[in-house]
C-alpha cells in the first residue's frame, strides 16, 4: 500500500517553530482508531485484553490514551511496572511478562496484583521465596524447534526459531509448574507463548492460537487446573515496506475465534479470555521520526546528512529493518535520485536507509521516516554523545503537545559527579 505521511509539510513546520528536530511524533487519531478496530475484532471473547507492551513506546501520555481505549500494560521492568502504576494501571490491568527477573522486580508486580507471567520452572521456587504464589499465575510456554507457517493467501511465508530462543518453557515443565503452582494455592492459570515476531499474515495469531488453545486442554487434563486465560502475545506486524500485505485485524480475530470454538468450547473451556500483549502493531504506523537535512554529500556515493541518526531510531543499523521515508512537500516528486541517507554517528552502519530512491534532497528539507512508533524512540541511546530527542502528540484536534522534552547536555552529565574534579559542563 502507499504510504502516506499523517503529517503535512505546513504542520511540521509549524510544529518546528516550537520543537526542533530530531523528534518522534505520534498520531492520536489514529491510534486510537486502531485500538477500536482491535477491541472489534475480538468482541466475541468476553474477556478479551489487550495489554500494550509497554517496552515498545514507554510514554506516560500514549499509555494513558491506550487506557482510555481499554488497554493495560505489559510490563517487563521495575521501571515499566512504575511508569504503568503512575498512571494508574493496576491489578489485572498489568502483565508482567520478564524474563532474567530480579528479585525487586518480582515482588513489585506482586504488589500491583499484576497478573504475573513466568519464563521459567525455576520461576516457581522463585516466587514461592521472594512473594508468594498469587491465585492467578501464567507461565510461558516454547514449544523449541522451528515455527513454520506455509505461504498464506498473500504470499507471506512466517518463520521463526522458538528452538533458539531463551524465553519460556517446555510442555512438561509447564505442566510441574502449574501442578506445583496449584499445590501452592494458585487458582487460575493462564498461558503465553511468542512465536513469530512481526508477521505480515493474517494466520499468523489463529496457527499460535491453536497450539495454545490444544496445549491448555492438555495441560487442564494433565494437571486438573483452571485455565483462565491464554496470552497471544505480541508479533503481529506492520507493513513498513510499500510493497508489503497489511494484516487485517477484523480476518486475524475472526480465524482466532474459530479455533477457539473448534478447540476450546467443545471441551467446556468457553470461558477462556483472549489477551494480547501486542506493540509494534498498536503503535508503529502511528509513529513517525521527524528530522532535517543538515547536509548532502557527493563521493562515490550520494549521502543525505540528517539531525537525526541511529541513537534516535536503532532499528535500520541494527538489524538492517526497512523504514519508508518521505520528503516533507516533495509527496509527489518523481524519486529519481539515489540516496544513503545517514546520521552523524562515527559508525558506517548509522543509515536510516541505503540505496534508497527519493526526490532530489537539499539542506533543510524536512525528512519524515515512517512507522518509528514501536521500537524507535525507545531503544535510543547517547552513543557519540547524542541525546534523546523529544516526542511530540498530534492531537486529534490537529493541535500538538510536548509529550517528552528533547535531552538536555546536563541530563547527559547528571550521572556524573564532577565535584572532585575541576571540570565545568556549564
Ligand atoms: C516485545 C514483546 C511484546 C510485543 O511485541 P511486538 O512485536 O511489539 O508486538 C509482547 N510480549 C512480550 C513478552 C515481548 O517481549
Amino acid at each position: 500500500m502507499q504510504k502516506t505521511p499523517f503529517l503535512s509539510k505546513e504542520q511540521a513546520q509549524d510544529i518546528i517553530k516550537d520543537i526542533p528536530t530530531p523528534f518522534h511524533i505520534y498520531d492520536e487519531k489514529g491510534i486510537r482508531e486502531n485500538c477500536r478496530r482491535l477491541y472489534k475484532a475480538f468482541s466475541w471473547n468476553k474477556g478479551f485484553k489487550e495489554y500494550f507492551a509497554v517496552k515498545a513506546t514507554p510514554n506516560p501520555y500514549l499509555l494513558t490514551i491506550l487506557k482510555e481505549e481499554g488497554c493495560g500494560v505489559d510490563c517487563s521492568s521495575l521501571t515499566e511496572l512504575v511508569m504503568s502504576e503512575a498512571c494508574g494501571f493496576k491489578g489485572s490491568d498489568i502483565m508482567f511478562s520478564s524474563n532474567v527477573t530480579p528479585e525487586e522486580d518480582m515482588k513489585k508486580a506482586y504488589e500491583l496484583g499484576a497478573y504475573i507471567n513466568l519464563d521459567d520452572i525455576n520461576f516457581v521456587p522463585f516466587i514461592e521465596r521472594v512473594t508468594g504464589v498469587p491465585e492467578t499465575i501464567c507461565c510461558r510456554y516454547n514449544p523449541g524447534g522451528t515455527f513454520e507457517l506455509a505461504a498464506s493467501r498473500t504470499g507471506v511465508q512466517v518463520m521463526d526459531n522458538p528452538g533458539e530462543a531463551k524465553y519460556g518453557m517446555s510442555e512438561d515443565q509447564m505442566a510441574d509448574a502449574f501442578t506445583q503452582l496449584k499445590k501452592d494455592g494458585a487458582k487460575h492459570f493462564g498461558i503465553h507463548a511468542f512465536l513469530a515476531s512481526n508477521t505480515v499474515s493474517n494466520e499468523y495469531y489463529a496457527e499460535l492460537a491453536s497450539i495454545l488453545f490444544q496445549l491448555a486442554v492438555r495441560l487442564r487434563d494433565r494437571c486438573g487446573v483452571h485455565i483462565s486465560f491464554i496470552n497471544l502475545s505480541g508479533g503481529i506486524g506492520v507493513d513498513y515496506r510499500p510493497e508489503e500485505p497489511t494484516n487485517d485485524i477484523m480476518i486475524i480475530g475472526d480465524l482466532v475465534r474459530r479455533k477457539y470454538e473448534e478447540i476450546l468450547v467443545p471441551e467446556g473451556m468457553d470461558d477462556v479470555a483472549i489477551f494480547t500483549e501486542l506493540g509494534r502493531y498498536m503503535m508503529a504506523p502511528y509513529g513517525a521520526l521527524i528530522a532535517t537535512c543538515l547536509h548532502t554529500k557527493h563521493i562515490y556515493k550520494d549521502y543525505i546528512g540528517l539531525d537525526a541518526c541511529a541513537a534516535n531510531l536503532m532499528r535500520p543499523a541494527m538489524y538492517g529493518s526497512y523504514h519508508h521515508i518521505t520528503v516533507l512537500g516533495k509527496e509527489n516528486d518523481p524519486c529519481t535520485f539515489k540516496y544513503d541517507v545517514t546520521g552523524g554517528l562515527c559508525e558506517n552502519n548509522d543509515k536510516f536507509a541505503v540505496d534508497r530512491m527519493l526526490p532530489e534532497i537539499l539542506p533543510d528539507d524536512l525528512i519524515y521516516i515512517h512507522d518509528t512508533g514501536a521500537h524507535g524512540f525507545s531503544m535510543g541511546y547517547n552513543y557519540n554523545g547524542k541525546l534523546r530527542s523529544a516526542e511530540v502528540l498530534l492531537k486529534e484536534d490537529g493541535s500538538h503537545q510536548l509529550i517528552r522534552r528533547a535531552e538536555t547536555m546536563d541530563d547527559y552529565f547528571a550521572t556524573f559527579d564532577f565535584s572532585p574534579y575541576r571540570f565545568n559542563t556549564k
